[in-house]
């Protein structure tokens, strides 16, 4: 088939990309690895297989940021949203579905596409383009390499360190204040939460003590414990390395004493909008449970609302913040876009989403259009917006979708009713977009 655009990757992501475009009457040649050679954590050769949980999560679009995802996937007919929705199995108010029926499900809809050419093949550089690149978390080696050497050495990440991440409005600045160390930049810069002498020390003993999650097999050997140790690593190596590493409080004056407390946690502004502040050098293995107890002992985040747990993994993305226009272009060659957990969002549905949108952006851009990013007011938009300028570049980590990435409201609300009025704003905010495509 002669193809108008080559897609590479048949995950989550690429599939829904292939999907949107063929819909939309134009020649796709995907092209999936699997079937010619695999990767450490698929199992089987069907395209958009789920790697780990069957869960799509949180399916309730008026309280929940995922919800809103879905429901808005679906008003655009997405490929992923419909074939979740047959093989759906039970599970309270989130979305888990028949593993194999899904996964087969998309696979026989690609398959039979008359505007699809499914390839098996695994693609060693960039092409030409028109193209997306939809590879995922575990990008093959010799394709990450010509990203690599398009983007820039420290532009490509084959691993995540991810700190925590708050919600703004729940950390207690009665106990917590703005300062910068020794009141460098604006001299407000970070938000910090301070410790005495027996906080630190329970709190110490809490890290080494807690709960934590394993390094898969295939995980072992990635070359990053140096460049960003998990904090309970750092822990073990002695009770007072984190007073001198990420915890230290000189030239930290806390307001209520006006002396440099024994320890301090550090957040830092995470996203645009200020709404959500991530916990400075707190890359975690803790377990998620774990992490909420643990961290709630800090002062100041008694009540942390998280927007985001601690991880480490081996993970294959991009400096998208820096490297992507707002419709997924690479700058530097706008023939290509990228889509899926390769721009740094994270999760199934996060990454199918993504992919939506690439396919959309690229569909418009061969019909001769232009298509406008959904409205940061919607799941959509408000994470295309976090990808591709909302977060800082140079701290960039994956992240879900969730409220702290929308634009606060305007004017006073009751905090019991912001997601809804939130979940509101984005419908009425992408019925408009969908009128205007
Ligand atoms: C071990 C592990 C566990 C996870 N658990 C969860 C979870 O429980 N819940 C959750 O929401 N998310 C989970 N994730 C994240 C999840 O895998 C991703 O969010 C999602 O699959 C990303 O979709 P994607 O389309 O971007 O990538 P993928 O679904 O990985 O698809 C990328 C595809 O590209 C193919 N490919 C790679 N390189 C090439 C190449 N050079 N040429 C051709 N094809 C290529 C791969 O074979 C793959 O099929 C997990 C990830 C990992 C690694």
């Amino acid at each position: 088939m002669t193809y108008q655009i080559h897609i590479i990757g048949g995950g989550l992501a690429g599939s829904e990309a292939a999907w949107q475009l063929a819909e939309a009457g134009f020649k796709v040649r995907l092209s999936e690895m699997r079937g010619v050679e695999g990767t450490p954590a698929h199992h089987t050769d069907a395209l958009a297989e789920l790697v780990c949980s069957n869960s799509f999560r949180s399916d309730d679009a008026e309280h929940n940021a995922v919800g809103l995802l879905h429901a808005e996937m679906r008003a655009l007919g997405s490929i992923i949203l419909r074939e979740a929705d047959k093989h759906r199995v039970p599970a309270g108010s989130a979305l888990a579905v028949d593993r194999d029926g899904f996964a087969d499900g998309v696979t026989a809809a690609i398959a039979v596409h008359a505007n699809i050419e499914l390839v098996r093949e695994r693609v060693d550089g960039l092409p030409e383009g028109p193209a997306i690149i939809a590879t995922g978390p575990l990008t093959a080696a010799s394709l990450a390499e010509a990203v690599r050497s398009e983007t820039g050495e420290d532009a490509l990440a084959f691993f995540d360190a991810i700190a925590p991440i708050v919600h703004r409005d729940s950390i207690d600045m009665e106990t917590a204040w703005f300062q910068s160390r020794w009141n460098k930049g604006e001299g407000h810069d970070y938000i910090n939460c301070p410790m005495n002498k027996d906080e630190y020390l329970a709190f110490h003993a809490a890290l080494i003590s807690g709960e934590k999650g394993e390094f898969r097999e295939w995980e072992k050997d990635t070359p990053y414990f140096e460049g960003c140790m998990p904090i309970e690593v750092m822990a073990e190596r002695g009770v007072d390395t984190l007073r001198y590493g990420p915890m230290k409080p000189v030239g930290l004056d806390d307001p209520r004493t006006g002396r440099w407390p024994y320890a301090v946690v550090q957040l830092r502004q995470d996203n645009a909008l200020g709404t959500l502040w991530n916990m400075v050098g707190f890359q975690t293995k803790l377990k998620h449970a774990e992490q909420v107890r643990v961290f709630r002992t800090i002062p100041g985040l008694q009540n942390a609302e998280f927007a985001r747990l601690g991880g480490l993994h081996r993970n294959t993305f991009i400096q998208s913040p820096k490297l992507l226009d707002d419709t997924l272009r690479l700058k530097s060659r706008p023939n290509i876009r990228f889509a899926g957990q390769i721009t740094g969002c994270e999760g199934y549905i996060e990454s199918a989403s993504v992919g939506l949108l690439a396919g959309r952006f690229a569909a418009a851009e061969l019909a001769g259009k232009t298509l406008a990013p959904p409205p940061p007011e919607t799941a959509l938009g408000a994470l295309l917006s976090h990808i591709t300028g909302g977060a800082d570049a140079e701290t960039y980590q994956p992240m879900n979708v969730n409220f702290g990435l929308f634009p606060p409201l305007e004017g006073k609300s009751k905090k019991a009713d912001r997601k809804a009025m939130m979940a509101a704003r984005a419908r009425e905010a992408l019925q408009s977009w969908q009128a205007a495509c």
